[in-house]
């Protein structure tokens, strides 16, 4: 299926056609994002990308698994609940490695590998 692309703040994003229970719109930059459904949105059209059923189930994984990081405030492709108690944030591989060397070092104590999550999905739905 062919999709549009649009040039938004010097960055190519693809209108995935999909918005979410806010009314922001999938705009998948190569990684899991969210824009302002608004006029801006769809001033630069660049062209169209075509992206196959299995890249669709891919992106639709991202944005099952990633989002953005609490931490950073950067979008990733897979985010986890904080390793730290009572905290409701979601964290990125590079803070949630970062944390784990940091505990490491000083607390001593151990913080599990980003991977070893056990909730991340595997299928779209
Ligand atoms: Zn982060």
């Amino acid at each position: 299926m062919n999709y549009s692309l649009y040039l938004i703040d010097d960055r190519l994003v693809i209108d995935l056609r999909e918005t979410d229970k806010d009314g922001l719109i999938k705009g998948y930059t190569g990684k899991p994002e969210y824009f302002e459904s608004n006029e801006t949105f769809y001033q630069n059209l660049i062209g169209e990308v075509n992206l196959t059923d299995e890249q669709l189930i891919k992106i639709g994984l991202e944005y099952m698994n990633g989002g953005l990081c609490s931490y950073c405030g950067e979008s990733a492709n897979k985010v986890r609940p904080s390793p730290f108690m009572g905290d409701t944030g979601s964290m990125c591989k590079d803070c949630w490695d970062m944390t784990k060397r940091e505990y490491a070092a000083s607390h001593d104590e151990h913080i599990p590998q980003f991977e070893d999550y056990p909730h991340w999905k595997e299928e779209a739905r």
